[in-house]
């Protein structure tokens, strides 16, 4: 049976899945042409002869003559599952002499994602590095992560920055951007260039299809935006929503198991996701009422659908996470909490007081112990302890100061 769209499917296991375990010998084309031959639809068909178009794509782009590493942006939602699969199969079709450019799967981990999907995410990143060391591809796994300096809690308790929002969205660049950028500009260096495969589509949201417009050259690969002698390939371009949900129900992925946890997931989360960013136009899309998937954090959203979500289903001990939110936002917008001038000495509502930092580390430890996990690392807590000297003697300079403009005035 096919299921077209995740509401409708019953995400039965199929005859064909319970046949099938995708690795080194059964691929996925094979399982979706023998579905069409049973179902022979038409949507069947164009969904099939989609596929057979962009996996053609992919080894046509792979076997070019140039030796540059493609980069799979994994952020461990559907459509870069489905690119992941995509090239994975791909790859177990060429005989192992073909092998011969790198594929690196690189994910990002902010330090504070949600903390259920960053543990599926962690686990899928782990099946797939012992997978492609049994069937010995040129596939190295990686994850990145901001700074220490540049952490949610160095930025947020440190510096005292407000939680982030629509107008100072400063957690972007700083825990997604930098880390992935600095990865890809790493290969660059080695290898003069680096393709970026993205599982962007032009059918999930009309500001998505706006950007891909806007950059779309009318060739396979595209300039990215920001990081030089990067190009972005996008071979699920053109698949829908249904499409995608349609394969990952139906193929079993070649690193084992099924796509069924990713399923629940995005049932339990109510649909969204934060995507895998990579430049500053992306940058609206991270953080939306549609980007659920993110930051457990992130109060650019109004309320976290995802984690709650995920609390409605059996999660009750991740309330605090909620809680704890809400009160980042709330003391944000209350100006008694904050500075009365910018960091740079601007009058304007600045960072929160000292007083106020502190107060909030406290309430950090006191969630890791209602949670009963770690939020944050020792590394942070002694960098922001360290950012606090400095400030207070900068405050203390400052103070200083004005006495004597005073003094001198009178
Ligand atoms: S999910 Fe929210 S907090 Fe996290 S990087 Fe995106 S906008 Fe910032």
């Amino acid at each position: 049976m096919w299921c077209w769209g995740l509401e409708s499917c019953s995400i039965k296991e199929t005859e064909h899945q319970k046949r099938h375990e995708v690795g080194a010998g059964t691929t996925g084309r094979a399982i979706l042409q023998e579905m069409v031959q049973n179902e022979p639809t038409s949507d069947a068909h164009a969904l099939l002869n989609q596929l057979v178009a962009i996996r053609a794509d992919l080894a046509d782009e792979y076997a070019q003559p140039h030796a540059y590493p493609w980069v799979i942006g994994f952020s461990g939602g559907k459509d870069s599952t489905l690119v992941l699969q995509l090239v994975l199969e791909m790859l177990l079709e060429l005989p192992p002499s073909q092998r011969t450019r790198h594929v690196h799967v690189l994910s990002n981990d902010t330090l504070v994602e949600s903390p259920i999907v960053q543990a599926f995410v962690d686990e899928t990143l782990e099946r797939v590095r012992l997978a492609v060391k049994d069937l010995k591809l040129p596939v190295t796994v990686a994850k990145t992560q901001p700074d220490l300096d540049q952490t949610f809690w160095v930025n947020l308790l440190g510096r005292g920055y407000p939680a982030p929002s629509r107008t100072f969205r400063w957690c972007t660049d700083r825990m997604k951007i930098r880390p992935t950028t600095g990865y890809l500009q790493h290969l660059i260096a080695e290898g003069g260039k680096a393709i970026l495969l993205l599982g962007v589509r032009r059918a999930e949201s009309a500001a998505r299809a706006r950007t891909v417009a806007r950059y779309d050259n009318g060739e396979r690969l595209n300039n990215h935006n920001d990081v030089a002698n990067c190009m972005v390939y996008r071979p699920i371009v053109e698949l829908t929503t249904d499409d995608v949900w349609t394969v990952l129900m139906q193929v079993r992925p070649p690193w084992g198991g099924t796509h069924r946890k990713l399923v629940t997931l995005y049932r339990n989360a109510g649909g969204g996701e934060c995507p895998f960013v990579v430049d500053q136009a992306d940058t609206p899309s991270c953080g939306t009422s549609s980007s659920r998937f993110g930051c457990w954090t992130c109060t650019v959203v109004e309320k976290d659908k995802s984690l709650e979500g995920f609390i409605k289903v059996g999660n009750e001990h991740l309330e605090p996470l909620v809680d704890f939110r809400d009160m980042l936002q709330e003391y944000s917008r209350d100006r008694s909490k904050r500075m009365e001038e910018r960091r740079n000495g601007q009058a304007s509502a600045g960072p929160f007081t000292m007083a106020v930092r502190r107060e909030l580390l406290g309430c950090v430890r006191e969630l890791e112990r209602e949670v009963g996990f770690s939020v944050i690392t020792d590394a942070e807590i002694e960098r922001i302890e360290a950012i606090w000297r400095e400030d207070e003697s900068m405050l203390t300079r400052r103070q200083a100061k004005r006495l004597l403009d005073i003094v001198q005035d009178t």
